[in-house]
């Protein structure tokens, strides 16, 4: 067993969406620095960024009602929509500027134009959908937005949907046609390949074993050869934890006190996956639907176009589940070693008040084919059997901690967790994912590296022009913002924003 010791400037661990993020955006602002990346696996996008693992969705907030929520008033609160939506321009940002620097050559690789829905029925969420429209409409975020109650209209929007639906009760949708379908597995690749060009050294099939602090301010590693068993010891001035699902445990390795008393809860999934081509045909959207009582908000079923390989296929889903595995490859005991002593009341705390979700996922595991099928054919009454496969997608593992809500609050976004010092930062949490890569990256390099933001911000705006700047408050630069990257990406520009009437949003 050899025992070498390297210093580098930047150990990245991980290969997934963010590791590549972090790495890109890095590469350009200090291109001398040493970068290492270690990933347990062959290659490169294999766990969550896997285009098959995620669903795919550009996330925007143009389509998902679990970022808007309707308050007592009636009213629907969109400020989260608006937070994820600002998230996603500085990804197109970021994308864009890859493309015309030409370290990325074909955007076509990775984003394509898909048209983001909502779509409910019943009294209830068609009223909820029209306020929720409403409240966007105007908004130069989600210009372009239209909303339809109109059978006729849906039926030309969304034809494999609604043919042989009954007529029973109200139905509505809304559409944007400038929503996008990522193949972030794609992505990631093209990222690694990128670095690799510029002297990044990826070791894959390495696992990192711990991590520990040195006398001297380093951190050391402990990475083992999953082929041959050898371990190395490698020191890194900055770590950065993007090990996904693999992240709570290396933060917990590492030992520093704000990793303390933080848990997660893994929630798994399954995907049907159609690549009939006469049905296929027939849907081209991503339309999303409202969460069954008891579901998590992220398992808020979808009927989503892929284009995956310049190839298109139908994915619905997710339906969530349980499974202890932090990792999609990962192990049976991976939430039983993820309680030390200083999460356990947290983590007791959670149990007790998550009693019905943990039941609701046990049930959801259980589904036969045929349950899954019935709850496909509310997006498409005469979906048949034969037509679709079962697929298993990426585990989630949800942040629990104490917050202002109560010991043991389960989480549903993602944390950046760092250092006082800087020196390393994990990723934890799952959603908006992999879609606010680059928001989520930003924060890591303004939390670890405050010494260096003012130097790198020339070049942290020539990438991303926004940078800095709430993009509500500038609806020019929005404008600029959308048009620019979506011919930088090849994508559908929205049309521009034509400020209505109250009188004319309510008439849809
Ligand atoms: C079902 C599902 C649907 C989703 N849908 C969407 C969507 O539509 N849009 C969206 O934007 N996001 C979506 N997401 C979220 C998105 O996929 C993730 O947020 C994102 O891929 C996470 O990227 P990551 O780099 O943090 O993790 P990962 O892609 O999981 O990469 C982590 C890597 O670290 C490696 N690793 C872990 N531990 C170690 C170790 N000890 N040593 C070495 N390597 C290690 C793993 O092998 C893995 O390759 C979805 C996720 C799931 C599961």
């Amino acid at each position: 067993m050899s025992n070498r010791q390297n210093t580098t400037d930047v150990i990245l661990i991980g290969a997934g969406i963010m590791s590549a993020t972090l790495g890109s955006l890095l590469k350009e602002l200090v291109p001398d620095w040493e970068i290492t990346v270690y990933e347990r696996l062959a290659k490169a996008g294999e766990e969550s960024s896997n285009e098959w693992n995620n669903a795919g969705t550009g996330h925007a907030s143009l389509c998902e009602l679990n970022y808007t929520v309707q308050k007592p008033d009636g009213s629907v609160d969109i400020s989260k929509a608006v937070k994820v939506n600002e998230e996603f321009q500085v990804s197109r940002q970021f994308w864009s500027y890859l493309v015309n620097s030409k370290l990325i050559r074909n955007p076509r690789d990775f984003i394509a134009s898909v048209p983001h829905m909502s779509f409910v029925h019943g009294e209830k969420d068609v009223t909820f959908l029209k306020k929720r429209f409403e409240a966007m409409s105007n908004n130069p975020l989600f210009q372009g937005m239209e909303f339809s109650d109109d059978p006729a209209k849906l039926a030309q929007w969304i034809p494999l949907m609604m043919q042989d639906r009954s007529a029973n009760g109200p139905i509505a949708a809304t559409r944007i046609e400038s929503g996008t379908d990522v193949n972030f597995g794609a992505l990631t690749r093209i990222m690694f390949d990128h670095l690799k060009s510029k002297n990044v050294g990826i070791k894959f099939k390495y696992n990192v074993d711990d991590i520990t602090r040195t006398s001297d301010g380093l951190w050391e590693l402990k990475v083992r050869n999953i082929d041959n068993g050898t371990v190395e010891r490698q020191r890194a001035k900055f770590v950065f934890i993007g090990g996904g699902g693999g992240s709570l445990h290396l933060l917990q390795k590492s030992g520093i006190p704000e990793g303390k008393g933080i848990g997660g809860f893994p929630v798994s999934g399954l995907f049907m996956v159609c690549q009939n081509p006469d049905i296929v045909a027939k849907h081209h959207a991503k339309v999303y639907g409202q969460a069954p009582v008891g579901a998590p908000p992220m398992s808020v079923p979808h009927l989503d176009t892929r284009v995956i390989d310049n190839k298109e296929s139908l994915l619905f889903g997710p339906f969530a589940g349980f499974s202890p595995k932090f990792l999609k490859t990962g192990s049976m005991f991976d939430l039983i070693t993820s309680v030390k002593p200083h999460n356990l009341v947290t983590m007791m705390a959670a149990g007790v008040k998550n009693m019905s979700l943990t039941t609701y996922l046990i049930k959801q595991v259980m589904q036969s084919k045929e349950q899954r099928m019935e709850a496909l054919r509310e997006f498409i009454p005469n979906a048949k059997s034969e037509d679709w496969d079962l697929l298993v997608a990426g585990q989630r593992v949800q942040i629990i901690k104490d917050t202002a809500a109560g010991k043991g609050t389960l989480q549903f976004g993602t944390e950046v967790i760092s250092a006082a010092d800087g020196s390393i930062a994990a990723l934890l949490g799952a959603s908006p994912g992999a879609s606010t890569a680059v928001s989520v990256m930003l924060e890591v390099i303004q939390k670890c590296f405050p010494q260096h933001v003012e130097a790198w911000e020339p070049k942290l705006k020539e990438m991303i022009p926004s940078y800095g700047v709430k993009l509500l408050s500038k609806p020019e630069l929005i404008r600029e913002i959308h048009s620019s990257t979506a011919q930088a990406l090849g994508l559908n520009s929205e049309p521009p924003l034509v400020e209505r009437t109250a009188e004319e949003v309510k008439m849809g």
